[in-house]
C-alpha cells in the first residue's frame, strides 16, 4: 500500500488546527498527516518552501498559508496582500509540481468574487468582473490560484485544485483587533469589555450598520469537507464550501448570537459611521450538495457557543 504523506501549509492557523482536530480521530491508516507553519518555512520564500518539500516528501498538499485579514486589515494593506499571497501561492504549487506532488487543494474565499454580480454566486463567476474595492489584493491573487490550477491541469495533467469556503470561525482564530474577521474581533471586543464586570451599563459597540450579511461556516464542519475533498474530489475546478443560502446571518445576529453566549447584561450599540463593506455575497453550495446531499452544518448558535467557550478557556495563549 502507497502511503499518502499529505503536507497541510498554514497548519497552525484557524483552518489548519481544525483540520488537524479532525484527524485526530479520522485519520486512514495510509495517510500521514504533517501540519506546518510559519516557523517551519517562509513560504514567501522559494528556496525555503523546497527545503520544506525536500524535508517533509509530500505526496499530497493542502494548501491554507496565506496572508490573512478582515476588512479594515485589507483596506489599508492591498499590496502587501497582493504580493504576499502571490509569493506564497506560486512557491508552493510551483515546487509541488517540482516534486511530483500529485494533489494539491488550495483555498480561495467567497470574498474574492466579482463585486457586481448576480446571487447566488457560484463557482464559475470567479473572475466576471472587479472584485471589491476593499480587498482587491487578496483577491487577485487568490484568483490566480485558480488560473494557475488551469494551467497545471492543462500543461501537466495535475489535479491541482481549490476549495472557496465562505467566512469561518472557530477555536484558534485571530483576535487580533488590528488584522481580526468580524467574529472573532467581537469576541475579543466582548470579552474585554466584560471581564472587569458583566453589568448592565456596559455598550457592547459594532462597527457598521449591522445589516450586512454572510455565510459564515463553522471551522470543524469546514475541516470535514476539507479531508472529504482531499480524499474524493478530482476536477482541477474549484467547489464553493459554505453553509446553505438559508443559512445567512446578519451581523447584527452575530452580535445577537455572541451576546448569548457570553450571557452578556449590557446593550448592543452599532456605529454607523464605520464601512460596511460589501452588503452580501452569498454563495450557492449547490455544487457541493450534488455530491453530499445528506451533509448537516452545526447550528449557528451552537458553534458560536463553543468559538466563545474555547477563547474563554484559551484566553492566555490565543492569538490575541
Ligand atoms: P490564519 O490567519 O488563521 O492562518 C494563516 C496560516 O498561514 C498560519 O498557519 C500561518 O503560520 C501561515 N502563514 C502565513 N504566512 C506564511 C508564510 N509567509 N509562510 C508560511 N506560512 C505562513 O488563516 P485561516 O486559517 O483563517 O485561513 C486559512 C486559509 O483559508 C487561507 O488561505 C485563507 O485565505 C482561507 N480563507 C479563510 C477564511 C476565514 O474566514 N478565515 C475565509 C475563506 C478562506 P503561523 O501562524 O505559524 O505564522
Amino acid at each position: 500500500m502507497n502511503e499518502k504523506i499529505i503536507l497541510v501549509t498554514g497548519g497552525t492557523g484557524l483552518v489548519g488546527c481544525a483540520i488537524k482536530k479532525i484527524i485526530e480521530s479520522d485519520a486512514k491508516s495510509d495517510e500521514q498527516w504533517i501540519f506546518v507553519g510559519s516557523k517551519d518555512a517562509d513560504l514567501c520564500n522559494k528556496q525555503s518552501t523546497e527545503a520544506l518539500f525536500r524535508k517533509y516528501k509530500p505526496t499530497h498538499v493542502i494548501h491554507l498559508a496565506a496572508m490573512v485579514g478582515g476588512l479594515f486589515h485589507n483596506m489599508n494593506h492591498n499590496l502587501d496582500f497582493l504580493r504576499n499571497n502571490m509569493h506564497i501561492n506560486d512557491n508552493v504549487l510551483q515546487t509541488a509540481h517540482e516534486t511530483n506532488v500529485v494533489k494539491v487543494v488550495s483555498c480561495l474565499s467567497t470574498c474574492i468574487f466579482p463585486d457586481k454580480i448576480t446571487y447566488p454566486i457560484d463557482e464559475t463567476m470567479i473572475h466576471n468582473g472587479p472584485p471589491h474595492p476593499s480587498n482587491y489584493g487578496y483577491s487577485y491573487a487568490k484568483r490566480l490560484i485558480d488560473v494557475a490550477n488551469r494551467g497545471y491541469f492543462d500543461q501537466y495533467g495535475k489535479i491541482y485544485t481549490s476549495v472557496i469556503p465562505c467566512n469561518v470561525f472557530g477555536p484558534h482564530d485571530n483576535y487580533n483587533p488590528q488584522t481580526s474577521h468580524v467574529i472573532p474581533g467581537l469576541i475579543r471586543k466582548l470579552y474585554d469589555l466584560i471581564k472587569d464586570g458583566n453589568t448592565e451599563d456596559k455598550e457592547f459597540k459594532v462597527l457598521g450598520t449591522g445589516k450586512p450579511l454572510r455565510q459564515f461556516i463553522y471551522s470543524l464542519d469546514l475541516a470535514k469537507l476539507f479531508v472529504w475533498v482531499l480524499r474524493e474530489y478530482n476536477s482541477p475546478d474549484p467547489i464553493i464550501l459554505s453553509v446553505d443560502e438559508t443559512q445567512e446571518v446578519s451581523i447584527s445576529q452575530v452580535a445577537h448570537s455572541l451576546a448569548r453566549a457570553f450571557e452578556f447584561k449590557g446593550r448592543i450599540v452599532y456605529d454607523s459611521t464605520a464601512a460596511d463593506g460589501q452588503y452580501k455575497k452569498t454563495a450557492s453550495n449547490a455544487k457541493l450538495r450534488a455530491y453530499l446531499p445528506d451533509l448537516k452544518f452545526t447550528e449557528f448558535d451552537e458553534a458560536i457557543k463553543e468559538s466563545v467557550d474555547w477563547y474563554r478557556n484559551n484566553y492566555d495563549t490565543a492569538r490575541n
